[in-house]
């Protein structure tokens, strides 16, 4: 059954995460990076596909320099609605901690073909691990490709920008396009002051 170990994982009467549901976009495929701090800060990075999001945690957060190869373990699928989910997933449950939305938009193989025919390809990358598409974010744009590492074990994967005319050739470091007002750095910053206090109250 689709989405049953996203579903086995959580605990719906205390996280406010949305519920097992698979769900289509009516028109363009939709992707979507969250920001996750829980026992270690991490992105996680989303692609719309047959009504799942096909999910990977990529501990570093996306690149946009195409010499940067960016370690991506793959993760249970999530429902469609995880696109919009942002908050506090409460301690003591699966992922403890806070959620943010760093990017979306929408996504489409590199041909850009019409849904359909898109669908097809990307199941296709997908399965045989080479697998390209475009994105249309904010911050995200153009190629990428995530490659499976084939001797890794089952989950490794790389996110790789592909050179085009978004790819960047200077240092790029997600955590600094972390979104205005963000809860996830107020937290970090409050964390730090409490950790100073701790040590030199000593
Ligand atoms: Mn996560």
């Amino acid at each position: 059954m689709p989405l049953a170990k996203y579903n086995k994982k959580r605990n719906f009467k205390e996280t406010s995460e949305p519920g097992g549901k698979v769900k289509k976009s009516a028109s363009k495929l939709i992707f979507v990076v969250q920001r996750h701090k829980a026992s270690r800060l991490h992105y996680d990075f989303r692609l719309e596909l047959d009504g799942v999001l096909k999910s990977w945690a990529v501990p570093k957060g996306p690149s946009l320099n195409p010499k940067v190869k960016r370690l991506a373990m793959m993760v249970e699928d999530h429902p469609y609605d995880y696109k919009d989910f942002a908050g506090v997933i409460p301690e003591g449950n699966y992922g403890a901690g806070i959620v943010e939305i760093w990017d979306s938009g929408t996504y489409n193989d590199i041909e850009n073909s019409s849904q359909k025919v898109a669908e097809k390809n990307l199941k296709a990358g997908l399965k045989s691990g080479d697998f390209k598409f475009q994105l249309f974010g904010k911050k995200l744009k153009g190629e990428f490709v995530l490659v499976k590492l084939k001797d890794k074990g089952d989950n490794s994967w790389l996110l790789i920008k592909h050179r085009d005319k978004y790819a960047v050739d200077s240092d790029y470091n997600s955590e600094e396009q972390t979104p205005k007002n963000s809860p996830i750095n107020t937290w970090l910053k409050e964390n730090k002051k409490s950790a100073k206090k701790k040590s030199t109250a000593k």
